[in-house]
């Protein structure tokens, strides 16, 4: 069922056969243009709204107690716990929280209904992206690393993708990480392990998924999905590792965010059968590995934009809608307080840090390269990039040893090769800030998921992950 012809998708006709895989990119970038730029500055094409000022519409009981929904989206951060989503609103709002409506919450925090979800594996209480994805995906616990087939990695299980194309809906998937890393995959590929990279991008291209937002990784992905029929919003620029830039780091048009590459997405799988879209706000996990605050903040911000074109579609098929926000799994183990600033919080810590673990690491690696001196160095961070406040005489001899040393292998993390001293400033920018990281990996808290539209209601309580899965596929099949 899975390799059934894909759909057709009239909207996004391919261009010409030297864009083989199709890319979409320019065409939408330039329909998409005006919205697009209305987005970047923070305002709506119907008006002057950010996503957390947007209007929410009432939702009908009729409605959100429907059984069938036409239009699914599932936004995933990855990564993305309950602390990760008010870490977001606090750089919102400052050192003290104002009183209702200057309070400003984030339009996924707003959504009406409001459930908190178990995400552990078959053999752990701590999941990784690919057992967590295949529970959210295919409604079925699995170990460990493996893609949507039982825990031994023989069985393979169907996904609420092929639940969706048996209803004759389009799928569509779209991440700022690898569109073959795991939480994509669970939707389309069947692996034992989720580093079979290559096997997963095969199967990707032979599978009937209508739309691909984002770019594969270990393969020349526009000869791995050479044989790809759907429609795929390609981002030419990426990093080394085919992510998309933190959302803290993007200089403005160089690549395309979250939101634009979620407006093809919309565009190309709108349609009279409906369609599933899942969305995943990849790094959010990528900056929690590196317990860096300003990135995951970042880029939970930037997912909350993709939400926003989300409800505006829900503004057009009122009845028929359904739009869930979660997460796979926490990451970190974020913390908003800690010891020595008891009872306050500093986000401008946070919201004043204004590069990502990787990008300081650019940063401060040019000024080594450059022969800057350690007070240079710290001068041009404060400037710019990051200001610790005022230093303790241990600080100093700390930051001066460490960026003198130099180069090392960095934190363990996702990102690899991290400079030390980029990370011991982002470190102390968070202890000013009063948070604290329990964790450079995933933990066992549950995960918030709330809901707005068609079936609504179902989403309310502390369920399963599995339970998650199958309250959705319900909702599809209904
Ligand atoms: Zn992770």
């Amino acid at each position: 069922m899975r390799h059934a012809p894909p759909a057709k998708i009239s909207e996004e006709p391919k261009t010409d056969s030297s864009m083989q895989p199709p890319n979409h990119f320019p065409a939408i970038r330039r329909r998409m243009l005006l919205p697009l730029l209305l987005l970047a500055a923070g305002l709506s094409a119907r008006g002057a709204v950010t996503p957390d000022a947007m209007p929410l519409p009432d939702v009908p009981a009729a409605v959100a107690g429907a059984t069938r929904a036409k239009y699914v989206f599932l936004f995933i951060g990855d990564g993305m716990g309950a602390n990760q989503r008010l870490l977001a609103e606090l750089t919102l709002n400052g050192a003290k929280p104002p009183a209702p409506p200057a309070y400003r919450k984030l339009l996924m925090n707003r959504l009406p209904v409001t459930g908190l979800v178990n995400t552990h594996s078959a053999d752990s209480w701590i999941t990784d992206s690919a057992a967590a994805g295949t529970a959210i995906a295919c409604g079925k616990k699995t170990a460990n690393y493996v893609i949507a087939m039982d825990a031994a990695g023989k069985v393979p299980f169907d996904s609420l993708a092929d639940a969706a194309q048996a209803r004759g809906m389009r799928v569509g998937l779209a991440t700022t990480a690898p569109l073959n890393d795991a939480t994509p995959a669970v939707f389309y590929a069947h692996a034992s392990n989720r580093s079979k990279l290559a096997d997963i991008a095969k199967q990707a291209a032979a599978s009937s998924i209508a739309f691909f937002g984002g770019r594969f990784k270990e393969c020349d992905d526009k000869e791995c999905l050479k044989e790809f029929r759907g429609a795929w919003f390609r981002p030419e620029k990426t990093e080394a590792d085919r992510t998309q830039p933190y959302s803290v780091d993007r200089s403005g048009g160089d690549t395309p965010p979250l939101a634009d590459i979620t407006a093809a997405g919309i565009r190309a799988l709108d349609n009279a059968n409906g369609f599933f879209f899942m969305v995943e706000g990849g790094k959010i996990d990528w900056a929690c590995h590196s317990n860096d605050a300003a990135g995951t903040a970042g880029d939970v911000l930037a997912l909350d934009q993709a939400v926003a074109l989300a409800v505006e579609f829900y503004g057009k098929h009122p009845a028929e809608t359904l739009i869930l926000v979660t997460a796979d799994h926490e990451t970190g183990g974020l913390t908003l307080g800690r010891a020595e600033t008891g009872y306050s919080i500093h986000p401008k810590f946070i919201a004043g840090q204004k590069a990502s673990a990787v990008g300081l690491t650019k940063k401060v690696q040019g000024w080594r390269a450059a022969k800057k001196s350690f007070p240079e160095a710290l001068t041009a961070l404060r400037s710019e990039w990051l200001d610790p406040g005022a230093l303790a005489a241990d600080e100093t001899k700390a930051l001066t040893k460490t960026y003198n040393e130099g180069q090392s292998a960095g934190e363990p993390g996702k990102e690899s090769g991290l400079d030390p001293f980029a990370v011991a400033c982002i470190k102390l920018a968070a202890r000013r800030a009063g948070i604290t990281w329990g964790s450079g990996n995933h933990t066992a808290a549950p995960v918030p998921v709330t809901a707005i539209g068609a079936g609504q209601n179902q989403f309310t309580g502390w369920m399963d992950n599995t339970e998650l899965s199958a309250k959705i596929r319900a909702l599809l099949a209904g």
